[in-house]
């Protein structure tokens, strides 16, 4: 006899989580391992940003804030997305949630009624279509391959509407492929979700990691018509090396953001006080460890892109953001070794972790079994490694 409800049972756990969790808890029993699958960013967190969480410690600023966050912290998100995206928001239309995953959370809840559409563009980050289900929701996958840069494109968009469609997900940069959206492919899709009266989600968390002097664009920046429809999330985990932290937050349409927030004071409250007296310090404070971090990661993703290329069977886009690539490595399945069979992006990710001990995420997990994930948050060091062990692996299928 089973216990659970039909609802949990309709999704998956996270397998990003659940490939970070294996690789530290491989290395905490002493195997070499090259871990290439967390997408959190290695860097320490800035000392300014610790110091002031420190403080608040110390000045007693470790009670309950507000349910939807605190003022300062709005204030602090408010002035950075005016002066990143050049968007303007006033409080009303902020929430502060623990972490961006959470925001997109709250928004699935407050918004999908049961059997309401999601349109999600392929290779996605693997959480979104479960969020969908969890809140009752039929999750949409347009397959956007690599062909086309991994971008949906506006008519992908327009024959993918229905009348049961309530939302579309635009995630620029974009986990898994790194790939981001130009501004008039952001024009074209937002005509038609403006045209057909739904709403946008767009998922930012990586618009200050950007390459190439690629700058990202939000999709709320281009009209206040758009600015209407679009929700946008971000947060410090990604862009201050903060993932620990849990700190995200949703900025749009102020009554979406009263029952988001509603929501969260039935489920978490607010999030942790003393993240958040922190999260002022990363928004308002010196923002020269930004850059330098973005700096490391290009360094990084030239050379990986690079090494990818150089291996036999393996093609990889060059990103203009975020902190992965996605190389289709489906050349290798049907091959054998002796423990087994490559045969989707799977057995290749189970054969890697085993033979070459490095760990990355099947492209199955994202909606593309062709791909596999690599994180190049970690330094050249393993990165190196890494791409060695993994060339020498498929070299002896
Ligand atoms: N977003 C990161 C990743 O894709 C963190 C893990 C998660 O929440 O999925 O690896």
């Amino acid at each position: 006899m089973s216990f659970l409800s039909d609802r949990v049972k309709s999704v998956k756990p996270s397998v990003t989580l659940a490939i970070t969790a294996k690789a530290k808890a491989m290395k905490a029993e002493g195997i070499d391992l090259i871990g290439l699958g967390a997408g959190e960013p290695d860097f320490d967190t800035p000392d300014n940003i610790n110091k002031v969480a420190i403080d608040a410690i110390n000045a007693g600023f470790t009670k309950y804030t507000a349910v939807s966050g605190t003022d300062e912290l709005k204030k602090a998100v408010i002035h950075r997305t005016k002066e990143d995206c050049g968007i303007e928001y006033h409080p009303e239309n902020i929430l502060i949630s623990c972490g961006g995953k959470h925001s997109i959370y709250n928004l699935f809840q407050a918004v999908i009624n049961p059997g309401d559409e999601v349109i999600i563009p392929a290779p996605y980050w693997v959480s979104y279509p479960d969020m969908v289900l969890l809140a009752g929701g039929l999750p949409v996958i347009v397959d956007c391959a690599e062909a086309q840069g991994f971008k949906m494109t506006a008519e992908q968009l327009k024959n993918s509407i229905t009348d049961k469609t309530k939302l579309v997900i635009v995630n620029s940069p974009s986990n898994p492929t790194g790939a981001a959206y130009s501004e008039d492919e952001l024009r074209a899709i937002a005509e038609v979700a403006v045209k057909n009266k739904i709403l946008i989600l767009s998922d930012e968390i990586y618009n200050r990691m950007t390459y190439g002097g690629f700058k990202a664009t939000s999709i709320a920046s281009l009209s206040e018509e758009v600015k209407a429809l679009t929700m946008v999330t971000n947060g410090v985990s990604k862009t201050y090396s903060m993932p620990g932290w849990r700190i995200g937050y949703m900025a749009g349409n102020a009554d979406i953001i009263k029952a988001m927030s509603k929501i969260q004071g039935q489920s978490t409250s607010n999030p942790t006080s003393i993240s958040q007296a922190a999260s002022v310090e990363a928004l308002e404070g010196d923002q020269t460890a930004v850059a330098e971090m973005a700096a490391e990661f290009e360094k990084r993703k030239e050379y990986i892109v690079e090494r990818l290329n150089n291996i036999e069977g393996v093609r990889c886009l060059n990103p203009q953001g975020a902190f992965y690539v996605f190389p289709n490595m489906s050349a290798y399945f049907g091959k054998s070794y002796s423990g087994g069979k490559i045969e989707d992006s799977a057995s290749l990710t189970t054969y890697l972790l085993e033979k070459a001990k490095v760990a990355v995420v099947p492209g199955g997990a994202f909606g593309a079994d062709e791909h596999v994930r690599l994180s190049y948050a970690t330094s050249m060091d393993n990165i190196k490694k890494g791409i060695d062990r993994i060339e020498e692996a498929l070299k002896a299928l």
